[in-house]
């Protein structure tokens, strides 16, 4: 991760860079904001940068035996440290250093994943992760040694409101008074689950979710995403960039998505039971995430015909069928059943995490639209 790789945040990143230029290194710094907005990205771009021997005037080299090692996340002087739980694979003790190939696999796809995908990559995911006794016990060790480099070592945390709070006294004591050359880059989402004991020794740098522009154009440079379908994922996930990232990776699969929620729409309208049973059949056979993805895109389908309704303009970054769709459904969601078609949908999606049978929830499903839709 360089900084040419973070989405959008310009001024963010002409900041950070700006003060390791000018030799002004805060040394705990937080990077607060919405797990999906790109915290993770910028705090590895910036440690990067700073570990980086021949950085140049907008990021870092790139060649350099310190960002190649970086690039393997391997860096000696570089010391991760995020929630973990007990799982299949470490049943009892756990602690960073433990899952660390886990966090390597995870950072190697993308550092856009957000906290619910972390801990399903543990396989964790109704557990609660904390950063443990342990791992405070290795950050004062980690703290203890020499820089491997002669220069500085960073001690990165993720998810910091995540600190198991017994533990947390330990480290009070170093971040008042940090050992020479250390620095803590912490990265989080909650400011008020984070001790203030911690956030008044830190500098806070606040992280928001990139515009609708950055991510579009960003997927469309990055990714070789088409333009126009870049504006339209840009639009439908809100500022969240894992979520772009994701429909870019299944772009096909929206597509998908889009035809086959126009033919439900049009049984359901048309009452078509048998046309309607056949469909959730159908439907019903691809895997739960997959179904999970269709209901989320129903949800948001669902959503841009009430804006539509109340205001048109807001369409404009549609573009295609999915527009013409919009248009001509859009009628048929108002005030008095939007509440309830979404509520179906949620509890639908509950259902489907719960490993509800999808053939009956669909056909379900369908026949509450059937009747909401003709209230
Ligand atoms: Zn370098």
């Amino acid at each position: 991760m360089q900084f040419r790789d973070v989405i959008g945040h310009d001024h963010i990143k002409g900041q950070l860079m700006a003060n390791v230029q000018a030799g002004r290194i805060s040394h705990a710094q937080l990077f607060l904001g919405p797990d999906d907005s790109g915290t993770l990205a910028i705090a590895l771009a910036y440690a990067r940068f700073i570990l980086c021997h021949d950085k140049g005037e907008d990021d870092s080299c790139g060649k350099c035996p310190s960002c190649l090692k970086f690039s393997k996340l391997a860096h000696p002087d570089l010391h991760f440290f995020f929630p973990s739980a007990p799982n299949q694979e470490h049943k009892k003790d756990v602690s960073s250093k433990l899952f660390l190939p886990r966090w390597r696999e995870i950072l190697e796809g993308t550092p856009y994943f957000t906290y619910r995908q972390w801990l399903e990559h543990l396989g964790i995911e109704n557990k609660q992760a904390i950063i443990n006794t342990e791992d405070c016990n290795n950050i004062i060790r980690a703290l203890g040694l020499k820089s491997y480099e002669g220069k500085y070592k960073i001690i990165f945390v993720y998810m910091t409101e995540k600190l198991y709070y017994a533990a947390a006294p330990k480290l009070l004591k170093v971040l008042e008074e940090p050992p020479k050359n250390t620095l803590f880059l912490m990265v989080s989402e909650n400011k008020d689950l984070v001790l203030n004991t911690i956030l008044s020794r830190t500098q806070i740098l606040k992280v928001s979710h990139p515009s609708e522009e950055e991510i579009s154009q960003a997927l469309a440079e990055k990714t070789g995403t088409d333009p126009a379908r870049a504006k339209q994922i840009a639009f439908l996930s809100d500022g969240s960039v894992s979520e772009a990232l994701r429909l870019v990776k299944h772009s096909g699969e929206v597509m998908a998505d889009f035809d086959s929620f126009r033919e439900w729409m049009r049984y359901c309208y048309k009452k078509d039971t048998s046309k309607i049973i056949k469909w959730a059949e159908e439907t019903s056979r691809g895997g739960r995430e997959k179904q999970k993805s269709f209901f989320q895109y129903g949800l948001k389908i669902f959503r841009l015909c009430l804006l539509h309704n109340y205001d048109a303009a807001s369409l404009i970054r549609l573009e295609g069928e999915e527009k013409d769709f919009i248009s001509k459904f859009s009628p048929f969601i108002n005030h008095r059943n939007a509440i309830q078609i979404v509520a179906a949908f949620n509890t639908a999606i509950t259902h489907l995490e719960r490993n509800a049978n999808p053939k009956i929830l669909f056909t379900d499903l369908s026949f509450q639209l059937v009747r909401l839709m003709h209230s």
